[in-house]
């Protein structure tokens, strides 16, 4: 992956953010030092995407004690698309619980597109991990409520909670999927198949749908995203979302499936959990400190966007959010040389 990070080096993680000027000043930095990329394409299978400007950029980062810095265009609006998933598997494994969502949908990642009919097949009708199309459906309709209209009014209200405000839905974004949604209609008939789906398939996929049509900013991102690192609590309301044990368990999920077949290297180069979107929104999470989002509409050939994925690198480093990186023990700068024995 392209991080565009050459020389900033690796922060190593102290179990706190620098102070907040020092904040505001990196995510003005992740900001300018990828603002005149034009790498990547804008998605158009879902033909209305296709229109957006592809120039728009914003930059986020919620801190667990409430503030919020932004750089950019991080107050415009784009749909969340697959981000949901993330924030509506939080809400069904608190209906359920560790086991038993973890035993209906799973864990693991499919190695094949988020789309991929084939891994359902090849996983004898097992979803497989609620971050693909076939487990987010199945997710998705294993939401509280006796209809999918009393689902979707779930979805939308948790998601809300999430956000610190009332999120609406594209109207035109949710009409162009609908139109041209065949292939998610497919998925959720194979399920039904293999009995691995509850209620009507094509029910499950409209509220799906639905709730990929949610609109965002990468502000609300980043603030959605504080709430995971903030054992459920939204750190701007004050409100409690969703347990701490499920903020562990959704977080774990997406540190291997939230970056698509890009899961492992996005690991690798940031070494948080993540989840991308294809309208061009990511949300990062760094337990226990906060939450970066980003929206940029271009995206590589996995279907994350480039300009999110350089700007959360450098924030990473910078910040010194990398799970994986340590400092050595009672050093201040975490770089004091050990003793050789
Ligand atoms: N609504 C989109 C779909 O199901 C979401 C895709 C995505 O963001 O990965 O195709």
């Amino acid at each position: 992956m392209d991080t565009n990070t050459a020389g900033v080096e690796q922060t190593a993680n102290t179990g706190q953010l620098p102070g907040w000027d020092a904040v505001d000043e990196q995510v003005l930095e992740a900001y300018r030092r990828n603002r005149e990329s034009t790498d990547g394409v804008v998605a158009d299978y879902i033909p209305i995407l296709g229109a957006v400007d592809p120039e728009l950029f914003g930059v986020s980062v919620a801190e667990v004690d409430g503030g919020v810095h932004v750089a950019g265009d991080a107050d415009v609006e784009f749909s969340i698309q697959s981000i949901s998933k993330a924030f509506v598997y939080a809400l069904v494994a608190e209906e359920f619980g560790h086991d038993e969502v973890g035993e209906r949908v799973g864990v693991n990642n499919t190695g094949l597109p988020f789309n991929s009919v084939i891994a359902v097949e090849l996983n004898g009708g097992h979803p497989m991990n609620p971050m693909v199309n076939a487990g987010a459906i199945a997710t998705t309709a294993l939401m509280p409520g006796a209809t999918a209209a009393e689902k979707w009014e779930h979805i939308r209200s948790g998601l809300s909670a999430f956000a610190g405000r009332q999120l609406q839905m594209d109207g035109v974004v949710y009409g162009s999927e609908a139109e041209t949604n065949q292939r998610n209609q497919a998925i959720a008939r194979l399920l039904q198949s293999y009995g691995r789906i509850d209620g009507d398939p094509l029910e499950m996929v409209d509220v799906y749908t639905r709730q990929c049509a949610l609109l965002v900013s990468a502000r609300d991102l980043a603030v959605m995203g504080a709430t995971l690192a903030d054992g459920g609590v939204n750190p701007v309301t004050g409100n409690r979302v969703i347990s701490a044990d499920v903020c562990r368990d959704t977080l774990s999920v997406l540190a291997s499936t939230g970056l698509y077949e890009r899961s492992g290297e996005w690991l690798f180069d940031i070494g948080l959990p993540g989840k991308s979107g294809v309208a061009g929104g990511i949300v990062t999470v760094a337990p226990g400190k906060g939450a970066i989002g980003t929206f940029s509409p271009r995206l590589d050939s996995a279907g994350n966007s480039v300009r999110g994925q350089r700007a959360t690198a450098y924030l990473s480093r910078a910040l010194g959010l990398n799970i994986f990186a340590s400092g050595v023990h009672g050093s201040i700068d975490g770089n004091k040389q050990g003793s050789t024995p």
